[in-house]
């Protein structure tokens, strides 16, 4: 196995420019981090916020770390804390702790809308038809900032219905840029795309690719 900085130089290579790449490090030990942060990785993705608070406290303070796991509202003071964006928000209940929470702490926090296209049952997130009203909302919020959309696709190997859910996701932000995100040059993120389906994501779209096993091997 090549080192993740290796593997970061690689992908770098492959992925257009104007994509960002996140390396998603959850579950991976801070020294695989600092490999990639000596190789120029700035992004990294965490997807629990204990193991999240745990790294962002040992490694180097301009890491930029997403949060991009279910968040659990007991939870979100600690992740308005570490994270410079968090990816998922799924519902308006936790839209609003997190705005709640950070105008407790005196912030902003960046934020994107996570919305539900996948076949699966168990994945979190807005419906398309309801990111409108979640975005209204947000828009009145001092304490959050909405950057963008996040979203999986289906996990199945037919890359035709992966493409269908990624075109649905860019469809989501392209109606929100152009209704009521329209004007709001910070709404600019459709993150989405992982090690097996980045490709089809930037594709359809993608502007942030959230990259994990491709970079630091599989999860233990
Ligand atoms: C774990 C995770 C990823 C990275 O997945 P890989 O298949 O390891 O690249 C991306 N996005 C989310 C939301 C994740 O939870």
């Amino acid at each position: 196995m090549e080192r993740p900085s290796e593997r970061i130089a690689a992908l770098r290579g492959a992925i257009p420019e104007g994509v960002a790449l996140l390396a998603v490090s959850k579950f991976h030990p801070a020294g695989a981090i600092e490999d990639a942060y000596e190789g120029g990785q700035r992004l990294f993705g965490e997807s629990r916020v204990q193991e999240l608070a745990v790294k962002a406290r040992e490694l180097p303070g301009d890491i930029r770390w997403h949060f991009i796991g279910h968040l659990q509202t007991n939870k979100v003071r600690q992740a308005v804390e570490w994270a410079s964006v968090i990816e998922s928000i799924d519902s308006l209940r936790l839209l609003r702790a997190v705005d709640a929470e950070a105008r407790k702490a005196g912030k902003r926090v960046d934020v994107l809308l996570q919305v539900h296209v996948a076949r699966e049952e168990t994945k979190f997130g807005f419906l398309p038809e309801e990111m409108e009203a979640a975005a209204v909302e947000a828009a009145g919020m001092e304490g959050v900032r909405v950057t963008g959309v996040m979203g999986m696709a289906s996990n199945t190997d037919d890359m035709e219905r992966v493409r269908s859910d990624f075109r649905k996701i860019r469809g989501c932000f392209d109606a929100l840029k152009a209704g009521v995100m329209s004007g709001r040059e910070e709404f600019a993120v459709v993150s989405m795309g992982m090690s097996h389906d980045w490709r089809e994501a930037v594709e359809c779209g993608s502007t942030l690719v959230r990259i994990g096993s491709d970079i630091f091997g599989e999860r233990v």
